[in-house]
């Protein structure tokens, strides 16, 4: 909305450095993996709101893995959880949708059709798992002068991750954060080597809360 609106006021001094991110083809490349342990999805409410969950019917189904549309409060993660645990359990595989009050099948197409208007499918570098194709999106050559990557010259620019970090190997459900030999000594949420230890629903960031709540005590 802002580089629409920076574009229809002719605002010259703004830029974007886009870094976009899109859900389905990350789940799938996880899912495609020989060694995928992931046995169910929350699906992330807030970018629901917007895509709607159509785009996971397929993924369920194709991969035979239960997915659960999930907002971000405490109890609404209790409830994703349970709801698809219970999938699980009964063995059925379907998109379920918890986060009712704020997403709809289809999501919100006024802001779907301005996404488009804007952006642009493009391959994506994920941390941990590496490169993924049109998993990312990037400004449409017509809204390119905001574009900060272009303007700044920064096409080079790369991220350096730690060789510490297993974050790919945590992602896949393959090994649990409490077994990365940097998980609380080296990487904590004030210094977080890799993406799961950055925000509070990261697995690994996740893991050192109920750890240090439970001073150590709790088996993962
Ligand atoms: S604990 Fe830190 S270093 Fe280890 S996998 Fe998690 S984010 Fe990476």
């Amino acid at each position: 909305m802002a580089v629409y609106q920076a574009s229809q006021l002719g605002i010259e001094n703004f830029s974007a450095l886009v870094a976009h991110v899109l859900v389905p083809p990350a789940m799938e490349t996880i899912l495609a993996s020989a060694e995928n342990c992931v046995q169910g999805f929350l699906a992330a409410g807030h970018v629901c709101t917007i895509t709607g969950y159509e785009d996971y019917l397929e993924i369920a189904l194709q991969y035979g893995i239960p997915i659960v549309i999930t907002g971000f409060e405490p109890v609404d993660i209790l409830q994703g959880i349970y709801m698809c645990i219970k999938q699980l359990e009964a063995g059925i595989v379907e998109v379920e949708n918890q986060y009712s009050r704020s997403v709809s099948y289809a999501g919100n197409q006024t802001a779907q059709k301005l996404m488009v208007e804007v952006f642009e499918t493009t391959s994506r570098q994920w941390r941990g798992i590496g490169m993924i194709e049109e998993s990312g999106l990037k400004l449409r050559d017509r809204y390119s002068k905001f574009d900060a990557e272009k303007r700044f010259n920064l096409k080079d620019h790369q991220t350096q991750e730690s060789s510490d970090c297993i974050s790919g190997l945590i992602l896949q459900g393959i090994k649990k954060p409490t077994q990365c030999a940097a998980f609380g000594k080296k990487c904590t949420p004030e210094n977080p080597l890799g993406a799961p230890m950055v925000s509070s629903e990261g697995a690994c960031a996740a893991y050192y809360s109920g750890f240090h709540l439970d001073r150590g005590q709790i088996d993962f």
